[in-house]
């Protein structure tokens, strides 16, 4: 609870609205930095990490899912083809871990704590980028080959 003559530690002249989960300083309506649910001053704001996101973490599972399909058709490609199977189910994977990591990062970039999403959601974006691209040529070079 804020004492109703709580004043904000930066703005003297304002009345506190919340006080900082870590340092417990009053903070007015401007100094208050929502990490999550909790009321952060600007300070312990930066400090305060988010656990990783679930976004973030699918994306990157969706990645390697991909890049798993590609790497088992590659290595059973000689005694049973998964052929189609091979190119359906990466290049989705791969295009949705794409959109997926990319919203996230923008996310998370704008939001407080949360540099661990935002660091996994790039790698999930980096995983994810060939992974789509390698399909696309895969995909297109199957068409190329059967329309000639
Ligand atoms: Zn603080
Ligand atoms: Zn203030």
């Amino acid at each position: 609870m804020i004492p109703s003559a709580a004043r904000c530690g930066e703005h003297p002249e304002v009345a506190a609205v919340d006080v900082c989960k870590r340092c417990g300083r009053f903070l007015c309506g401007d100094c208050v930095e929502l990490v999550g649910e909790d009321a952060y001053c600007a300070a312990c704001a930066a400090k305060v990490a988010l656990p990783l996101s679930k976004v973030a973490r699918l994306a990157v599972a969706l990645a390697l899912f991909g890049w798993g399909v590609v790497g088992v058709a590659v290595l059973t490609s000689r005694e049973h083809p998964l052929g189609v199977l091979a190119v359906l189910l990466p290049g989705p994977a791969g295009l949705v871990a794409m959109v997926v990591a990319v919203l996230e990062w923008r996310r998370a970039r704008r939001a407080h704590g949360e540099q661990r999403s935002q660091r996994v959601a790039f790698v999930a974006l980096v995983l994810a980028a060939p992974l789509f691209l390698l399909m696309s040529v895969l995909v297109a070079y199957g068409v190329f080959m059967v329309t000639r």
